[in-house]
């Protein structure tokens, strides 16, 4: 059966930014209310948090006081953002939200039960309360996601390295899965600086991190650990299955084209891979990976060491 969808644009500023003012905050009950209660109350709630997760929740949660709802999904592409609330339902009614020019992502209402067409403006109008928290969120989500990146490679710094390893590993121990760490140094970096000046040097360390990036499934656990060093976390990766993503990655840097001034360079890593032990802290699984990158360098380079 073909899902009835209906597409609907929401431009905030036609859609009638209606001022409520904002009196007396309502007590957190759950009985149904009117659609202008429901206005005034999500608009100051919806301001008390600059997290899309926690927005989009509030909103989900409240707005089924007026219009039941199975599911709500959320997609903000420039933020590689996607959120989704509930089950799927057969009908949805999907709405791009934008203001200004500004596009503030799709949202999509689904459920079972066909949407009345009063249901349907009702939601309608509603949305319009999501506009300056969703915005003011995905502003700050901005601002903090640059904060966590290097501006040089596009991978994550060692502040999200820290906060995704802890995350990861706490991930691991509570899903009983395997997580596996990569860390990967540029041969004999400092003879490419030296040989073709430090701007080559800094277009190589671009070329690497976008080869690394290009082979794996989640780019966001890419991470400029040092200099020329980098370090990828693999969740869900048992040792053996992470051998083969770093012979991938050595193999890729070696047979990847880099070019100064028309000659080319020549270029390989190596690798030292650790997985994670029961009850190991983050330093020891860093340690025993960056001992098993110093063997591969001790060993000749251009090689992946598994540490033991
Ligand atoms: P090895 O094979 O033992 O890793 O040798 P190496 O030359 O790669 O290692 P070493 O640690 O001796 O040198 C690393 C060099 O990386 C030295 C440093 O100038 C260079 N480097 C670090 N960060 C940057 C950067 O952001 N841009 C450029 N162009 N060079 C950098
Ligand atoms: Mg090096
Ligand atoms: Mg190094």
């Amino acid at each position: 059966m073909k899902t009835p969808t209906q597409t609907n644009a929401i431009d905030f500023d036609s859609a009638k930014l209606q001022r409520l003012g904002l009196a007396q905050p309502s007590p957190l009950v759950t009985r149904p209310v009117s659609l202008s209660q429901l206005r005034q109350q999500l608009s100051q709630q919806l301001q008390t948090s600059l997290e899309p997760q926690r927005i989009l929740g509030l909103f989900f949660r409240e707005v089924q006081r007026l219009v039941p709802l199975d599911a709500l999904a959320y997609q903000h592409k420039p933020s590689d953002l996607r959120l989704e609330f509930g089950q799927r339902g057969h009908h949805s009614l999907s709405y791009n939200l934008s203001h200004e020019g500004e596009h503030l992502g799709e949202l999509v209402f689904r459920r079972n039960q066909r949407f009345a067409n009063s249901e349907q403006s009702e939601l309608e109008s509603i949305l319009s309360t999501l506009f300056f928290p969703l915005r003011n969120a995905l502003l700050y989500r901005a601002a903090t996601q640059s904060a966590l990146r290097d501006p040089l490679t596009g991978t994550g710094n060692r502040i999200a390295m820290d906060q995704t390893l802890e995350r990861e590993i706490d991930m691991a121990r509570r899903h009983m899965q395997p997580l596996s760490l990569l860390m990967l140094d540029i041969d004999h970096f400092k003879r490419i600086n030296d040989t073709h000046g430090h701007g080559v040097g800094d277009e190589v360390l671009k070329a690497v991190a976008d080869s690394i990036k290009s082979q794996l499934r989640n780019v966001d656990m890419v991470f400029r650990f040092g200099g020329e060093e980098f370090l990828i976390l693999l969740a869900n990766t048992s040792r053996e299955a992470a051998a083969m993503v770093g012979e991938r990655l050595r193999y890729a840097a070696q047979t990847q084209d880099y070019f100064a001034g028309g000659t080319r360079i020549e270029l390989t890593v190596s690798l030292g891979c650790a997985t994670l032990l029961p009850g190991e802290s983050a330093e020891s699984l860093l340690r025993r990976a960056d001992s098993a990158l110093y063997v591969a360098k001790r060993e000749g380079r251009n090689r992946l060491t598994m540490a033991g």
